[in-house]
């Protein structure tokens, strides 16, 4: 009989936040050592509930290891990378020979000492399963990927979408390659090309990105191409095997898979300045924020978005409005456990002058001291998802009024992800002339109905997209945008 393993480690390290993620952060997201229908479904529980799915449809057995994901935050600590690896390669060594073993990883956690975690991890379970066992990865496309990943595995899939909707066709594309190569139908290589640049560069907005990857699908499974992903890696991270990568699996000719690597790799390179998105500056976007409007405009303060390892609890923008003078406006989420304590004892209708943000890491800036009326509280809130999964928990939330500015503040480290949000929690977005969010892109397509314009702004913070002001050390160069044309295609 069939037997496969599976197992699920991640999360995404922004190695210039100080604040380290221990092992309390994977167990307060997602953590099951009990296979993982034992909790509820969400996105990054989505590749292992389909393999388990499709393995048990095949009539295989399936044994499941430790599932955990922590949210993007810190670098983390070398005891709880080193625990749930070591969890899990037990845990794999305890099941005896398997046929296959399929993760789900995220690609971009980096530990103390490990610049590559996943690399670390697949080679490691690599030397317990042996070299018949067939490894089938699946990957964000915010990682971190070279050859040591590569080699380890025999199949390395990486999402097609961002925002991130394929988990499950993606899971599918692994679990189908995994089982035509353990069938002897393909013998699958892998070719990397090294794209040279870094940026976010979402698939929902105009621009090339939209037609690159309808291209990308449509070469799958033609001309002995069995799998294209490109790997938008996560620029915030000062590690050695940073940057944008093409991956190409061909069926047994390197050949292939090397031409097309590079030919989809070349092209991405080509339009990288097309396809990034576009930063405003934080003086540009506070100038804007002045201009009243039919509809409110959207600030998306990217530098402090917690769904890449910032805080969320930064004042810049909250300071800049009220020192413009900008009183219909409201401002989610901040990350305050402390305040929003305060705000309970003090009960709603409560007027006193609190201090909000500025708390948790260097980068978190000044706190803002102001006069603050509670509107609003709530135990164990909740946000709603756009997909399919469960709501999310936002702990404790307060909202408070400052200076006019409706602010919303939680115990849990969140994004905003649906503007329901705002009206759940007695915030109204119709009448304001700015809503501000800690968030880079996902929002983007829920709330283009809803505002006049959207910004993303490089305010300061931990996740600063003013590349040339990130101190890194260790990123390989040349690298665009901080070097012009490292690939030397611009003028050909
Ligand atoms: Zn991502």
């Amino acid at each position: 009989m069939t037997r496969i393993f599976l197992a699920t480690l991640g999360t995404e390290t922004n190695t210039f936040a100080s604040f380290p993620t221990g092992l309390s952060q994977f167990r307060n997201y997602v953590w099951s050592e009990q296979g993982i229908a034992a909790i509820p479904p969400s996105h990054t529980s989505a590749p292992a509930r389909t393999w388990v799915r499709l393995a048990q449809a095949a009539g295989w057995e399936v044994v499941e290891g430790l599932h955990a994901r922590a949210r993007p935050s810190g670098t983390v600590t070398r005891a709880a990378y080193e625990h749930m690896r070591d969890r899990i390669l037990a845990q794999l060594a305890q099941a005896g020979p398997v046929d296959a073993v399929l993760l789900n990883l995220h690609g971009a956690m980096v530990a103390e000492g490990y610049d590559d975690c996943e690399g670390d991890f697949v080679s490691r379970v690599r030397q317990i399963a042996g070299p018949a066992t067939r490894i089938g990865v699946i990957l964000d496309p915010h990682a971190h990927v070279d050859h040591v990943l590569i080699d380890a595995a025999d199949i390395v899939v990486i999402l097609k979408t961002y925002p991130h909707v394929d988990y499950e066709e993606r899971a599918e594309e692994v679990f189908d390659l995994v089982a035509r190569a353990m069938a002897g139908k393909i013998e699958p290589v892998t070719a990397i090309f090294d794209c040279r640049c870094m940026g976010i560069f979402p698939l929902t907005r105009p621009g090339p990105m939209p037609g690159f990857m309808a291209d990308l699908c449509a070469a799958e499974g033609r001309d002995g191409i069995l799998s294209l992903s490109l790997n938008h890696g996560f620029p915030w991270a000062d590690v050695p095997n940073a940057g944008a990568k093409m991956l190409a699996v061909a069926d047994g000719d390197r050949a292939v898979a090397e031409r097309a690597a590079r030919k989809f790799g070349e092209r991405f390179y080509d339009s990288r300045a097309e396809a990034a998105l576009p930063f405003t500056p934080f003086d540009e976007a506070m100038a804007e924020a002045a201009v009243v409007g039919d509809k409110p405009l959207l600030l998306a303060d990217l530098a402090d978005q917690t769904g890449s390892g910032a805080p969320g609890d930064t004042t810049h923008i909250l300071r800049a409005l009220i020192e413009a003078g900008i009183r219909r406006a409201a401002i989610a989420i901040f990350w305050d456990p402390l305040a929003v304590g305060v705000c309970f004892d003090a009960g709603v209708g409560a007027r006193f002058r609190m201090r909000i943000g500025g708390k948790f890491e260097p980068y978190s800036g000044p706190p803002l001291d102001a006069e603050a009326e509670v509107l609003l509280l709530r135990r164990d809130a909740r946000q709603a998802q756009q997909t399919g999964s469960n709501s999310l928990a936002l702990g404790d939330v307060a909202v408070i009024r400052v200076e006019g500015i409706e602010v919303l503040m939680a115990t849990r480290r969140v994004g905003v992800f649906v503007p329901e949000l705002f009206e759940d929690h007695g915030i109204t977005i119709a009448d304001k002339q700015v809503i501000a969010i800690k968030n880079l892109y996902k929002h983007t397509d829920v709330f283009a109905p809803l505002v006049r314009k959207q910004l993303y702004v490089a305010a300061p913070g931990t996740s600063n997209p003013n590349w040339h002001e990130l101190p890194f050390r260790r990123l390989p160069r040349p690298m665009w945008p901080l070097d012009p044309d490292p690939l030397g295609r611009d003028r050909s």
